[in-house]
């Protein structure tokens, strides 16, 4: 079967999770001893992955243990001590042929509890609707349950034997920049040894049974955009204060960030073409035990915010628009970006 075949079999196949997740209350009535897709998949999710201390060693041992019923080789490595990253194989009659990897992360953002209508690691099926709630289910431990369910089909319906191996990673650390995860990975000798033609990572998940694929993926900056100025008592009036040039800054950035907005609203471009730009935080004052100093306008002030933006937009010129008009030294103000740069794209060169 060409690569090509291959790949539209598993994304066949990659919809039974989702096909059968609609309402059968009768599903969610099985014993221990029968599991189901949907029912491995909420095993999955009840391991808590998510930062800042994702169980990893939970999530590798149900991965190993499900690896183990397909007869897929493992191996565990480790670029930094207590991040491990799970490598699994399904050799292909022909390791002449470049092969192929699958991707998935292990870890997922943090849950705010109180703000969920269910518990956010206890995977509830809602048996009216069936969807499962569950942190980490669309971003992206669905993905890297769908590779293994594929393979199962694959195997027991199909008896299907790969021409290509078969490679499945399971990353740490993607959400906190993938440094000591794929980044590691795809510059270590282990990864070069792979010999790799094609790599199949998370995209977004779909409520339907359709499957689209990208080719490309915005890049995120973590911008934090500093002012400083002069102090002042509380009841003064004058220019050039930290907070009132970070609020100057804000605004201009919220004008842009509502213009790139509007763009996708009209239709004339997608989310993934614009550039995004949302606030995550915003830091000043003098702290006192109960509260803030109220009378007093502080030297300093900062906001962070998350960018991101599309393959075909120039990162120098980005940069200068955030030195010339968000952060302009004129005005006391300073910025700092950090890079989380796509270790795949970065690092990985097709040779199919
Ligand atoms: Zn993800």
């Amino acid at each position: 079967m060409s690569t090509h075949r291959l790949l539209q079999a598993l994304f066949l196949l990659f919809s039974l999770p989702l096909l059968s997740a609609t309402p059968h209350h009768q599903q969610d009535q099985e014993t221990t001893t029968t599991t189901t897709p949907i029912t491995r998949f909420q095993q999955y999710l009840r391991i808590n992955t998510a930062h800042p201390n994702p169980d990893y060693s939970s999530a590798i041992s149900f991965l190993q243990s499900q690896s183990q019923l397909l007869n897929l080789t493992a191996h565990l490595l480790h670029f930094s001590p207590s991040k491990p990253l799970l490598l699994l194989t399904w050799p292909g009659s022909n390791p002449s042929l470049p092969s192929i990897l699958l991707n998935s992360h292990l870890d997922s953002v943090p849950a705010e509890p109180s703000k969920w209508l269910h518990p956010p690691f206890s995977a509830l099926r809602d048996p009216s609707s069936g969807h499962i709630y569950a942190r980490g289910a669309q971003d992206d431990k669905c993905i890297g349950l769908q590779y293994l369910e594929a393979i199962r089909v694959l195997q027991s319906q199909f008896n299907y034997k790969p021409t290509r191996t078969i490679h499945i990673s399971y990353v740490p650390d993607e959400e906190v920049g993938g440094f000591d995860g794929m980044m590691a990975f795809v510059r270590s000798k282990e990864f070069e040894g792979l010999h790799l033609g094609f790599v199949l990572d998370e995209g977004q998940a779909s409520v339907g049974d359709e499957y689209r694929v990208f080719y490309a993926d915005r890049s995120p900056w973590h911008v934090v955009v500093r002012a400083t100025g002069t102090p002042g008592h509380g009841s003064s009036l004058f220019d050039g204060g930290a907070v009132e040039n970070l609020m100057r800054s804000v605004e201009v950035m919220s004008r842009f960030r509502e213009n790139q907005l509007d763009l996708v609203k009209a239709g004339l471009a997608g989310y993934s073409d614009v550039v995004s730009v949302n606030p995550v935080y915003l830091k000043a004052g003098i702290p006192t035990p109960d509260g803030f100093v109220m009378n007093m306008q502080p030297s300093e002030a900062e906001a962070g915010f998350d960018i991101r933006f599309s393959p075909t937009t120039d990162p120098d010129l980005l940069k200068k628009k955030i030195a010339d008009e968000w952060a302009p030294a004129s005005r006391n103000m300073s910025f700092e970006v950090s890079n989380c740069p796509s270790a795949l794209s970065l690092a990985f060169t097709a040779n199919i």
